[in-house]
């Protein structure tokens, strides 16, 4: 049964008006193609705001980790790391191209990759005479790895980072944009994202000249000849000139996005940090989230309710709430595959699929909505801790 109340989305896109003056821009000038003025404009703003040389506008995140990994030469036979607590997209591109992943563990206080694990993996592979072409580093619904111990190993080993910050667009480590640090960085806009253009993507770096190569091959990799000359594979990958304005739009707001996402956060924080059993989602010391989703554990002996329960009673008061991401050494899709825990006997990446949730975010979450969420948590936790 499910109650009459309106229905709150976990992130829904969050326009701000002003991109219907770019769409308008792009049907009068019949720029309506994967190219045009907003493209270069969008990946010129977008390269700016995180301060890295060049950025190419694709059409989606995925396709961006797709060409990180064309560019960075991962084969069929090859093996590339990556962080086990994320989205599947995360590793999706790596079996594009018939290369095998390898997973690695998260830690407690970013909930990202384990430098521990990666570097167990890594004298593994040593071992072993055969080194990972790349490394993906997830920043986890907006929050940071720990990009300095991780980038140190990974230069020890030259192997270079791909960091995907699909989910961290505006947030900094140490002063800095994440998804700035590695050789390349990703971000999305699909959908659910901070900033949206229904779907797109966008591929960063200082290699400019890497950036020219991405462009090439995300479009069919047409040599320069009038005849359509292709000598290498190629991919559509290029974000739609009508899409990109959408993109300039919600690049204004960026700031005003993450200051609401935050003050989510926030609230959340206030109301309900000291439940019993309940713990949120750290930020890392340096580091500022972009808190793109507010998310926490549950302890379900002190809670005196499971992470199932509440996510059915939140379903029931028409709220959609999610747990977090099953890690991707779990998924069917990877089963048999090769995974490194923080430490012998403690896997963090599934210890936060066992108690981890995540709560209604978007910018645009009004205070009454929130406090419905938060009504129906209170009134979940006490009966069931009175009921024992
Ligand atoms: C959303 C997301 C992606 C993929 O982005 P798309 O634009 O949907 O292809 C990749 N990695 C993570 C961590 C994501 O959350």
């Amino acid at each position: 049964m499910f109650s009459n109340n309106k229905r709150i989305y976990l992130s829904p896109p969050h326009m701000s008006g002003n991109e219907l003056t770019y769409i308008q821009n792009a049907f009068d000038t019949n720029w309506i193609a994967p190219l045009g003025p907003h493209v270069d404009a969008f990946e010129k703003e977008l390269a700016s705001h995180v301060g890295v040389n060049d950025a190419a506008a694709v059409s989606s995140g995925t396709a961006a980790i797709h060409l990180a990994l064309r560019l960075l030469d991962v084969k069929a036979g090859d093996t590339v790391f990556c962080s086990s607590l994320t989205f599947v997209a995360s590793a999706n591109p790596i079996v594009y191209l018939g290369a095998t992943p390898v997973f690695i563990d998260s830690e407690p206080d970013s909930w990202n990759m384990s430098p521990q694990a990666l570097e167990y993996a890594l004298f593994d592979a040593v071992k072993e005479g055969k080194l990972p072409k790349a490394v993906i580093v997830v920043n986890l619904y907006g929050q940071s790895a720990k990009m300095d111990e991780i980038l140190e190993i990974c230069h020890t080993f030259h192997i270079p980072v791909i960091e995907d910050a699909a989910e961290s667009l505006g947030s900094t480590y140490k002063g800095r944009a994440s998804g700035s640090f590695g050789k390349f960085g990703i971000y999305s806009f699909n959908g659910n994202k901070i900033l949206s253009t229904s779907g797109g993507g966008m591929l960063v770096s200082n290699d400019v000249e890497a950036l020219n190569r991405a462009r090439f091959l995300a479009t069919q990799a047409r040599d320069y000849a009038a005849h359509y000359q292709h000598s290498q594979m190629g991919y559509n990958y290029r974000m739609s000139n009508v899409l990109a304005g959408i993109g300039r739009a919600q690049l204004e707001v960026l700031e005003e996005r993450i200051l609401a996402r935050r003050a989510v956060f926030e609230r959340y924080y206030q109301e309900l940090a000291d439940l019993p059993g309940i713990r949120f989602m750290p930020e890392l010391a340096n580091t500022r989230s972009n808190r793109w989703l507010t998310v926490l554990t549950l302890e379900e002996k002190e809670a005196g309710i499971s992470v199932e329960a509440l996510l059915d009673v939140l379903a029931e008061e028409n709220i959609e709430a999610r747990p977090v991401w099953k890690p991707l050494h779990l998924q069917p899709l990877f089963e048999g595959g090769r995974y490194y825990a923080h430490n012998e006997n403690e896997s963090v990446s599934e210890q936060l699929f066992k108690t981890g949730l995540c709560l209604p975010s978007g910018s645009s979450l009004t205070e009454d909505e929130q406090s419905r969420v938060i009504g129906c948590i209170k009134k979940s936790l006490k009966a069931k801790s009175f009921s024992i």
